[in-house]
C-alpha cells in the first residue's frame, strides 16, 4: 500500500508519476485504476488530463492497481507486503490513499511542529523525482513511459553514481526512510522517520541494579557500534557570495604568515545540483579574537558574539560554519604552497574532527521529522590549505551523525597521529562499548575491524563541494573595505578616522558604503546612531529602498556622526 500526496489541483498525471516512482518497474499503458478491489477498472492513461478533484477523489481515498507482472524486472519486485489477490493472472496492488496536502495531521500521529530552516520548508513539499528523458529502449509515443524514462526517486543510487555525486542529500535521506517507515507499511501508527543514536549510558538506569558503575543492564547500557561512511550530507555544498570574500580573509595570513580563524555568516539555500540539495551561502567571513601563530591559533573570549549574531539576525543571516587557514609557503616564491592535506595523510585532523563535531552539537538542525525537534547540524567546517597543484583552496567538510554521537558520549579523544582517533577506556561515568568500522577490504568486500585503540578519522568525515558564483550578487557589495575586526596585531584599526576615511570614499552620495559588515558592526558598537537609526540603515541594507537612506543622512544622529567624525580627523 503506498500513500500518493496530491493537491486536489493536480492532473491524475502527477499521482501516475509519483505511483510509477513507487512501483518502479511498470509501463503507465499497461497499469489499470479501480475504486474497488478485485476489478481491473480504467486504464489509467484514461485518467490523465483530469485533475483529482474531476475524479472526485477525496483525501484517504483508497484506489486499486493492477498492472502486468510480465513488465516487471524479476530484481525489482515491490517489496512491501502485497495484500490484494490476483485478477485474471494480473496482479492487483492496493494503491494510494490519495492524501491531499492541506490534510492536517492529528497531533501526537504525525510530524511534531518545529520552526525549521526555510530551505527545508520548502524541500519538504517536493518530491524530488530525478526526471528522465524519453530513451533508446522506449516504444512508446511521446505521451507514454517506461521503466526506461519514468522518474526515480531522489535517493536513487546510480544517478548518484553516474553524476559523481558522493553523498545524497538530506531531504532525499528523510524521503527514502521516511517511504520506508510510513509510506510502504500501512500507516496507520506514524513513525518519526529520523533517530539520533545514543551512545551515552543511563547514569539514572535503576532496572533492578544499583546506578551504573555499580551495576548495568541491557537497558541503559549502550549498543555496540559499528561506523562507516555516512551516505547522506546534511549540506551539500558551500558557495561564497564572492570570491573577495575569501580573498580578504586569506590576506591576513599572505601579510603575515599567521593562521586565522573565521565564523561564516550566510543562509541555506536549495543547492540546484543534486536532488533536493542545500548549500551554505556565505555572506561574510567574521574574525573573532583570537591568538595566532605559523602553525596555529588560539581562539580568545568573542565579547561581543551576541551583538554580531544580532546584527546578522536582522538581515536575515545566521552562523553556518566556520573556516580556517593551515597555509605554508612553498618557498617557491610563486606565491605557491604546501599541500599537506590529501588521501594519503588527512583531510581533517582529529583534533578539527572533534571541534567540528562539538560545533555541530552547538548548533544543531531544527527538524519535524525527529522526535527531539532536531538532528544532526547544517554547520559546515571549511579549511583553506593548499591543494595538489600548490594552489589554495577551499575545501568544506562536516562530520557524521556518528561523529556527533561519540564526543557527545565522551568516547573518542585525539591521538598523537593526526590522521586517527583514539577510543577512550569505560570509567565511573562513561561506558565505552564495542566499536568497530567498515570497510572495502582487498576483494571489495565489507569487512568489519575492531576500532579500539586507534581508528581512521575518514570514518567520521563527510565531504561537500564548493564554489564561488558565475554571476555573484554578494548582499555586502561596498566598493571599498572597510577594516576588518580583531586585525590590530598586523596593524589594521579600527577606528573613527577609519570611518571618516571610508565614508569619504562615496561619493556618489549612493550609501553603498553601508554594504560592508565589519562597518556595520563597528558603527553598531560606536553607540552614535540611535536604534531607530540604525534600524534604517539594516533597513537600507537589507532592502536597498533608497528612501531609507535619504532619511537616515538626514536624521539627527547621522548628523552627530558626521560631527563627532570631523572632529577626530
Ligand atoms: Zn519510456
Ligand atoms: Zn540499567
Amino acid at each position: 500500500m503506498f500513500r500518493i500526496n496530491a493537491e486536489v489541483s493536480d492532473d491524475f498525471l502527477l499521482v501516475l508519476e509519483n505511483l510509477l516512482g513507487k512501483i518502479k518497474t511498470s509501463d503507465p499503458q499497461l497499469i489499470y485504476i479501480s475504486d474497488k478491489p478485485n476489478i481491473k477498472g480504467e486504464p489509467a492513461n484514461s485518467l490523465c488530463g483530469r485533475t483529482v478533484e474531476g475524479l472526485g477523489l477525496k483525501n484517504g481515498d483508497m484506489l486499486y492497481v493492477t498492472y502486468d507482472q510480465n513488465t516487471d524486472a524479476p530484481t525489482d519486485k515491490p517489496s512491501q507486503p502485497i495484500l490484494a489477490s490476483s485478477v485474471n493472472g494480473k496482479q492487483s496492488v492496493p494503491m494510494i490513499p490519495i492524501n491531499v496536502k492541506d490534510f492536517e495531521v492529528p497531533s501526537g500521529v504525525g510530524p511534531m511542529k518545529v520552526e525549521q530552516y526555510p530551505v527545508d520548508d520548502l524541500l519538504e513539499k517536493e518530491d524530488g523525482l530525478i526526471k528522465r528523458p524519453m530513451g533508446h529502449y522506449c516504444i512508446h509515443g511521446p505521451k507514454g513511459m517506461c521503466e526506461y524514462c519514468s522518474p526515480l526517486p531522489p535517493w536513487d543510487t546510480n544517478h548518484r553514481k553516474e553524476n559523481a555525486i558522493k553523498h545524497m542529500s538530506f531531504q532525499a535521506h528523510l524521503k527514502e526512510i521516511n517511504d520506508l517507515k510510513n509510506n510502504r507499511n500501512n500507516a496507520s501508527s506514524y513513525i518519526a522517520p529520523l533517530d539520533t543514536p545514543n551512545y551515552c549510558i543511563d547514569l539514572n538506569c535503576t532496572n533492578g541494579h544499583k546506578p551504573y558503575p555499580k551495576g548495568i543492564c541491557s537497558k541503559c547500557q549502550p549498543q555496540p557500534i559499528t561506523l562507516q561512511l555516512q551516505k547522506y550530507r546534511m549540506v551539500d555544498h558551500v558557495e561564497f557570495a564572492d570570491s573577495s570574500i575569501m580573498d580578504r580573509f586569506i590576506d591576513s595570513w599572505r601579510q603575515t604568515g599567521i593562521q586565522r580563524y573565521g565564523v561564516l555568516y550566510g543562509r541555506y539555500e536549495r543547492f540546484e545540483k543534486v536532488p533536493l540539495g542545500v548549500k551554505a551561502v556565505v555572506e561574510v567571513i567574521y574574525e573573532p579574537p583570537q591568538a595566532g601563530e605559523a602553525d596555529g591559533l588560539t581562539l580568545l573570549p568573542w565579547e561581543n558574539e551576541q551583538q554580531v549574531d544580532q546584527l546578522a539576525k536582522e538581515l536575515g543571516l545566521y552562523k553556518v560554519g566556520v573556516t580556517f587557514t593551515d597555509l605554508t609557503d612553498s618557498g617557491n616564491n610563486d606565491g605557491s604552497v604546501l599541500c599537506k592535506r590529501h588521501k594519503d595523510s588527512y583531510f581533517l585532523t582529529n583534533l578539527e574532527i572533534l571541534m567540528t563535531a562539538r560545533n555541530q552539537l552547538l548548533h544543531r538542525n531544527p527538524t519535524k521529522f525527529e522526535q527531539s525537534g532536531y538532528y544532526s547540524s547544517k554547520f559546515v567546517t571549511c579549511v583553506i590549505s593548499g591543494g595538489l597543484e600548490g594552489e589554495i583552496e577551499p575545501r568544506s567538510y562536516q562530520v557524521s551523525l556518528s561523529a556527533e554521537a561519540l564526543v557527545k558520549a565522551d568516547i573518542i579523544t585525539a591521538s598523537t597521529q593526526p590522521s586517527k582517533l583514539y577510543i577512550n577506556s569505560s570509567n565511573d561515568t562513561r561506558y565505552v562499548p564495542d566499536v568497530q568500522y567498515l570497510e572495502l577490504n582487498e576483494y571489495g568486500l565489507e569487512v568489519k575491524t575492531n576500532a579500539k585503540p586507534t581508528f581512521p578519522v575518514d570514518f567520521l568525515l563527510v565531504s561537500l563541494s564548493d564554489s564561488f558564483p558565475m554571476d555573484p550578487k554578494p548582499m555586502f557589495s561596498s566598493t571599498t573595505d572597510f577594516t576588518i575586526e580583531n586585525r590590530d596585531f598586523m596593524g589594521e584599526l579600527q577606528d573613527l578616522h577609519k570611518v571618516y576615511q571610508y565614508l569619504n570614499n562615496d561619493t556618489s552620495g549612493t550609501g553603498s558604503q553601508l554594504f560592508d559588515f565589519h562597518f556595520l558592526v563597528y558603527l553598531y558598537k560606536t553607540g552614535i546612531l540611535g536604534n531607530e537609526e540604525f534600524a534604517m540603515v539594516l533597513n537600507f541594507v537589507k532592502h536597498h529602498n533608497y528612501e531609507d537612506y535619504l532619511r537616515l543622512v538626514e536624521s539627527p544622529g547621522w548628523m552627530s556622526l558626521l560631527t563627532i567624525l570631523e572632529q577626530s580627523s
